[in-house]
């Protein structure tokens, strides 16, 4: 039997910041993952992640993104690699379906958000974006975009990598490849056992991403679906010459979740450019997600999101990878104590938007543990929203 002052359940996003900042705060800290991370096999794989102030979702997250920003700056001083890449994010609509009106559309909340918060940022019209962005040459004349020049990615295995380094440079024990197969909890405290230990603490975080739902049950198993995700690497055309020139994008071209797609910059020496989009239609369980893209799944991508939108890339796939969200019904986060199990926080792995957050929110998870509550406001993220669908 071990015994520690908080335990966190998975070392991916969010874990891997939480752990880094209990253990930075001198907290005796176990972490434990099923896998090694960061792995391929949950939610934080694929090389990039987008992030960005004015975050169209909703305006509760601007204050947690800006501080997750300031942290990845702190880690990359810490750690010597490069964690997040300003290379401006360009957030356009391009659609027959364009109303200036329609308070739904991503891009016009994002530009609302910029103006209401004083993010930096440009609003472009199609003249615009078609001189400063050429692989958007085709845009609609009633097109709009909204481009902000502190917004990029960041890396995602480097962010957990880095955390979790740091976190065990710190004293954090870290327990890989082994998996968590109960929960229990009393007025003293939780005890968590594994396929290989049992290990008791006085708090527990919970960050198991898509396996939640399977570990935890009622109501989360209700509350959170999984759904697959394919990552495509396109081959840019010869001279596209987009490599170090382009932004960080997400494309809206008609209404509805198909008619969004989002990438990345061409990186030096790939020769490829990242596009991918988001499918909330048919829910998988994680344990059995097909791990492949098939050719044919390729060539939809190709044909439905890239041909005549994005220009400079070919059809040919270099590379594709799966990746899942696990999302909530309203696709805000949940991050609350567990209704029934105690000393117990629970954060769910973020309906496709989390990783621009997790520095930040591993640094409130730390003091929640240490002190009960939280810089950031996190009174969003409650369980009560769903209240009548819990009954
Ligand atoms: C394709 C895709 C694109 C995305 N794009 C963006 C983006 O551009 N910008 C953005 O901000 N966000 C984006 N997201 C969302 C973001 O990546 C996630 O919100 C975030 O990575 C979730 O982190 P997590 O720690 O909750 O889950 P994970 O990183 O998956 O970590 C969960 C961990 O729990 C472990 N675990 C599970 N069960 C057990 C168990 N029984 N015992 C022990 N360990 C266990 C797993 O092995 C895993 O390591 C995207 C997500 C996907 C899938």
């Amino acid at each position: 039997m071990e015994h520690c002052e908080v335990i966190v359940i998975g070392l991916g996003a969010m874990g891997a910041a939480t752990v880094y900042q209990l253990a930075k705060a001198g907290v005796d800290v176990v972490g434990i993952d099923r896998y090694h991370p960061p792995h391929t096999l949950g939610s934080s794989h694929g090389d990039t992640r987008i992030t960005r102030l004015s975050v169209g979702e909703g305006a509760q997250y601007v204050p947690i993104v800006k501080r997750a920003q300031q942290l990845w700056r702190e880690l990359e001083a810490l750690s010597g690699e490069s964690l997040f890449e300003q290379s401006g994010l360009l957030a356009l609509t391009s659609s027959p379906d364009f109303d200036p009106d329609d308070k739904s559309d991503f891009t016009l909340r994002t530009i609302g958000l910029a103006k209401a918060y004083g993010i930096e940022h440009e609003v472009l019209d199609a003249k615009q974006i078609r001189q400063r962005f050429p692989q958007f040459a085709h845009v609609r004349d009633d097109a709009i975009g909204y481009f902000e020049p502190g917004g990029g990615f960041v890396r995602p295995e480097r962010c957990i990598e880095v955390q979790l380094r740091l976190a065990a440079q710190h004293g954090a024990t870290l327990h890989t490849g082994e998996t968590v197969t109960g929960i229990s909890s009393d007025e003293h405290g939780v005890t968590v056992t594994t396929n290989l230990r049992t290990v008791k603490a006085g708090k527990l975080v919970f960050s198991a991403g898509n396996w939640a739902g399977g570990l935890l049950g009622e109501p989360f198993d209700r509350l959170l679906s999984v759904y697959r995700q394919m990552l495509f690497w396109f081959e840019l055309e010869p001279g596209a010459g987009l490599e170090g020139a382009s932004p960080t994008f997400i494309l809206t071209h008609g209404r509805g979740d198909n008619n969004i797609n989002y990438g990345f910059p061409a990186q030096p020496g790939e020769g490829s450019l990242k596009i991918a989009t988001a499918q909330y239609h048919t829910a998988s369980q994680p344990d059995l997600l097909d791990r492949s893209v098939s050719a044919e799944q390729a060539r939809a991508m190709y044909e439905q999101q890239v041909q005549g939108r994005i220009a400079g890339v070919t059809d040919k796939v270099l590379k594709s990878a799966v990746c899942a969200y696990t999302v909530t019904p309203d696709r805000h986060f949940i991050i609350d104590q567990h209704p029934t199990l105690k000393h117990t926080l629970v954060v769910s792995a973020c309906s496709g938007h989390g990783f621009k957050h997790s520095a930040a929110l591993g640094e409130a998870f730390a003091q929640w543990c240490t002190r009960g509550s939280t810089d950031l406001d996190l009174s969003s993220f409650t369980l009560k929203r769903f209240e009548g669908t819990l009954s």
